[in-house]
């Protein structure tokens, strides 16, 4: 089987296309060997390191990274191996996490707009407007005739974003249910992470289908010409890291990012 190179024409999911995440493996390699892939994404991350300067320096544009995932669907190992090595300096990290008081006072999108990129910035979001169509869909936490609204403006809020210089990307990390059992069952063993253990992660467990369910519709309604989302397989993390860094590269690098000039003529700076 030939390798993958264009990671974000084969991983992307097409406008409208009807998405059954069970017929997707989680364990796809797309032709890679773990030792190819993992000197790849050394250089990949290089590459990644290298657009952000411009990106920075450019001062122009923004990139928004959404990732979403089950639980101990690798958010945190995504963020920490693809992202972690940028520049600190133009690189934000927002969790979202269950609304405040002050933030249920207000539209699902408030919390969200603020957290945005400005322009020579990356933001990667760890969970997303979309819990506010997942767990919030899942659980009922607002009536259907409301979250059924939320695909409609999140698409609307997104348009507005791309257009006023912000590129977006939303990758969700495809794991299998029998992965997320190994790696619950590892927060129970490691005493390293058990602080990583959360009741919910148990309890959301129960909910699988439901959450797949809601993960479809969010795949097949909100994955548009201007805001695209990508399936990852994720149950291997080295593919998981390789094909994330694969599509930031990818969408920094379409993004034609130029140089500034310099500030002044530079040629008639004489140092003594
Ligand atoms: P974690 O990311 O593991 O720290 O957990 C954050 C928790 O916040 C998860 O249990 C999410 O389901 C929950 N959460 C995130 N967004 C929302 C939302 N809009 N409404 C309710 N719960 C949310
Ligand atoms: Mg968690």
């Amino acid at each position: 089987m030939a390798r993958l190179a264009k990671f974000s024409k084969a991983l992307r999911v097409e406008p409208g296309s009807n998405v059954k995440l069970a017929k997707l493996d989680p364990r796809d390699a797309h032709g890679w060997e773990r030792e190819d892939a993992e000197e790849r994404y050394e250089e990949l991350l290089l590459k990644l390191y290298d657009l952000q300067y411009k990106l920075h320096a450019e001062h122009r544009q923004a990139l928004l990274v959404v990732l979403q995932a089950m639980d101990a669907g690798g958010k945190d190992g995504t963020i920490r191996k693809v992202t972690g090595g940028l520049n600190p300096q133009g690189t934000r990290v927002e969790s979202f996490k269950v609304p405040t008081e002050e933030e249920l006072d207000h539209d699902f999108l408030w919390r969200i707009h603020r957290k945005t990129p400005g322009k020579g910035e990356i933001s990667i979001f760890n969970r997303s407007q979309y819990g506010d169509v997942l767990v919030v869909r899942v659980h009922n936490l607002v009536p259907e005739s409301v979250w059924k609204k939320r695909y409609g403006q999140i698409n609307a809020f997104e348009k507005i974003l791309c257009e006023n210089h912000t590129r977006i990307a939303k990758f969700y990390l495809h794991i299998s249910k029998e992965e997320q059992k190994e790696r619950l069952q590892e927060r129970l063993d490691d005493p390293n992470k058990h602080w990583k253990a959360s009741e919910a992660d148990f309890r959301e467990r129960q909910y699988w289908d439901d959450y797949q369910d809601a993960y479809e519709a969010v795949l097949e309604k909100c994955s548009t010409d201007w805001a695209p989302w990508f399936v990852i397989p994720a149950d291997r993390k080295w593919f998981r890291n390789l094909a994330v860094a694969s599509i930031l590269v990818e969408t920094l690098e379409d993004m034609d990012i130029q140089m500034p000039d310099a500030q002044f003529d530079l040629s008639k700076v004489v140092i003594d």
